[in-house]
């Protein structure tokens, strides 16, 4: 029990840093942070570990795309939600602000 906390906690420090560096490589290279995210999501379902609320914000899941507000990511205020538009492929999903 003890190995497989340990994994996961492993496998979502991983993905945090992944999302760092796709923050990072943005506006060099939009199709690199697309990559980051794709090895986050996979990280996170070899590993159990669900992408955190925050993270969730932040790619589109439809297309996959790294999203940053006013970049490529539109971002309505909905009071105790947000939704965010994916202007890569126009999807747009709804989220919790939680606490950022
Ligand atoms: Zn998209």
């Amino acid at each position: 029990m003890v190995s497989k906390n340990l994994r996961k906690e492993i496998a979502l420090q991983r993905i945090y840093r992944l999302f760092e560096v796709a923050e990072q490589e943005f506006g060099e290279n939009p199709g690199r942070s697309k990559r980051y995210v794709e090895l986050a999501r996979r990280l996170s379902s070899r590993n159990k570990a669900p992408i955190p609320v925050e993270l969730k914000k932040r790619f589109c899941k439809k297309c996959g795309s790294f999203l940053v507000r006013g970049k490529n990511a539109g971002w309505r205020d909905l009071g105790e939600l947000v939704e965010i538009e994916c202007r890569e492929c126009g999807f747009s999903f709804k989220k919790g602000k939680g606490v950022k």
